[in-house]
């Protein structure tokens, strides 16, 4: 995952170390600004505020502060003793892009696996509001974001699965011919189980039974 440093923040926007504290959770943020109006706001030691991470709506990531840090994002200091900032480049006229998501989730995934920390929403990933009254993050959708960043571990984006997903479509529509049902099993050869929105209903054209993805990768 590429992040760029763009760090360090002012040192009165950030607190060296976590004062004996470790992360356990993510507070999520939109930035309603810009990608890099967000950064100039951080970089000015008169805001007194900063995240960890600044997501942009293209999908880049930016740091500014040290996860070793305690950043000032969520409202209240201890909470951002124990937690991960994550700015996300949106707002009431910029709705989260999927590249935005995307990003999200990588990167919720990557903080998840190095602290150890099972994503939920609620308990280990929290909207900026359920800390303090705000109105951020807004629209965000964490509930996406961990989501997609579950689906990290199985190596197929949301993305992917709509591609293949198309595939299987269009292979249905060109039913009955014999390449069908070759191609539908070596696709369930190629990806076992990890099509779980894949549409397999219709006939095998060989057996005329309905195609049975299980099957067909023993066969
Ligand atoms: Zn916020």
């Amino acid at each position: 995952m590429a992040i760029q440093w763009r760090g360090p923040v002012p040192a009165s926007n950030h607190a060296v170390g976590r004062g004996g504290s470790s992360v356990e959770l993510i507070v999520d943020h939109w930035t309603v600004v810009m990608f890099e109006g967000a950064i100039r706001r951080f970089m000015d030691p008169a805001s007194i505020l900063s995240a960890h991470y600044v997501i942009g709506s293209d999908g880049r990531i930016a740091q500014l502060v040290s996860e070793d840090d305690t950043a000032y994002h969520a409202g209240v200091f201890s909470v951002n003793q124990r937690s991960i900032g994550i700015e996300h480049e949106a707002g009431p006229a910029m709705p989260p892009s999927d590249a935005l998501y995307a990003a999200s989730a990588r990167l919720h995934a990557d903080i998840a696996s190095r602290y150890g920390l099972a994503l939920e929403v609620g308990t280990t990933v929290l909207p900026h509001h359920a800390i303090v009254p705000t109105e951020c993050p807004g629209t965000l959708d964490l509930d996406r974001i961990v989501r997609e960043a579950l689906e990290e571990d199985d190596m197929f984006t949301e993305e992917d699965r709509r591609k293949l997903n198309r595939v299987y479509d269009h292979l249905e529509a060109y039913e009955p011919l014999v390449w069908t049902t070759r191609l539908q099993r070596w696709l369930a050869k190629a990806f076992g189980g990890g099509l779980p929105n894949a549409d397999l209903s219709g006939p095998d054209v060989e057996t005329g039974q309905p195609f049975d993805a299980k099957t067909a990768s023993r066969r």
